[in-house]
């Protein structure tokens, strides 16, 4: 089995990005790109604020274009999840569905996800009037009437963001209380643009091709009511794709990897990481590319140290 210079884990902008670098570097980096590979974008439509791009693209087929630049410089792709790791020994070593592939460095970009409530409306009307990211998505809804999930600081930061567009924003919230910080929730208080509904979830979201409604139903009384909104947007948290990596590098409580500060270092010297799985604050594709090219040229300057080792000795 060859060893090589650079395996990536994850496929979205931070994982390609640092493909691109690490391939036009000559490293022949190995991508293993996993089933949902592209990560969060292929479940968006258009994206606006990638720059480079005036008109907009739409989120897979920017993803295809990080996709093609990686392959013109000559990176390789699995197109499968890694399911096992060892990075105690040298080189380190990835599983793919038995398969055993090492390299000298690793750079982790697998991403996270963000929380969904686990309706089939939901996820059929993804990108369509759903949306996970209000700095994404907020500017299409000028003018509309629209919904926020969730009790939490993201909740509120984002219902106070999407004020700036939206006539009027729901928060929809499961209890009585919020979960965010006094200072967010006096200031979605003081905004005349927010309405609250407490204990209150939703059962259902409703549309034909784009959301039209959502059905609440009150936890203490079940009653059910219908809200005519064009915009959800679920703020309910978000979970790191960190399992594979759980007692292999070190991990902060809510499972994302450490990274030192300003740099794309984690625990282990040789294994990087880069994107959503170490970002708990931007999560936007430019602010992932960014990391993804940290981590990047951190490896190729690890590696450069290898070789000045191997060569002093
Ligand atoms: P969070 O603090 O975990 O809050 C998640 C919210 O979603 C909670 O109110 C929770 O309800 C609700 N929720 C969870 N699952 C739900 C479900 N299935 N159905 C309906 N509601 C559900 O997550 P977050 O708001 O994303 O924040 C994550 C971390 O980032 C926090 O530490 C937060 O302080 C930080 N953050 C900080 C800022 C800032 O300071 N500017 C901005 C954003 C995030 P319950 O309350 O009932 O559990």
């Amino acid at each position: 089995m060859d060893t090589r210079e650079v395996i990536i884990i994850g496929s979205g902008p931070a994982g390609l990005t640092a493909a691109i670098y690490t391939a036009r570097a000559n490293l022949h980096p190995l991508v293993i790109e996993g089933i949902g590979a592209g990560g969060q974008l292929m479940l968006t439509t258009d994206v606006e604020n990638f720059p480079g791009f005036p008109a907009g693209i739409l989120g897979p087929e920017l993803m295809a274009q990080f996709r093609e630049q990686a392959i013109r410089f000559g990176a390789e792709f699995v197109t499968a999840d890694a399911d096992r790791v060892d990075f105690a020994s040298d080189p380190k070593r990835v599983w793919v569905g038995g398969v055993e592939y090492s390299a000298q460095t690793i750079i982790i970009s697998t991403g996270a996800q963000a929380r969904m409530l686990g309706l089939d409306s939901e996820r059929q009307l993804l990108g369509h009037g759903v949306s996970t990211c209000a700095t994404c998505d907020g500017f299409f809804f000028r003018g509309h009437e629209i919904a926020v999930v969730g009790g939490g600081d993201s909740a509120l930061e984002e219902a106070t963001f999407l004020t700036r567009f939206a006539d009027k924003v729901t928060l929809v919230h499961r209890r009585k209380e919020l979960r965010a910080s006094k200072i967010m929730q006096d200031r979605a208080f003081a905004n005349p643009k927010i309405e609250f509904r407490w204990n209150s979830v939703v059962e259902e979201v409703k549309g034909e091709g784009s959301l039209q409604s959502v059905v609440l139903r009150d936890t203490e009384t079940d009653a059910t009511s219908e809200l005519a909104v064009t915009g959800m947007f679920v703020a309910i948290g978000h979970d790191p794709n960190t399992t594979l990596f759980k007692g292999h590098l070190e991990l902060d409580s809510e499972g994302y990897i450490v990274t030192a500060p300003g740099s794309a270092r984690t625990s282990i010297p040789g294994v990087y990481a880069g994107g959503d799985v170490q970002d708990r604050t931007y999560r936007q594709a430019i602010t992932a590319a960014g990391s993804g090219c940290m981590a990047a040229l951190e490896a190729e300057k690890y590696l450069e140290s290898l070789g000045d080792r191997s060569s002093a000795g």
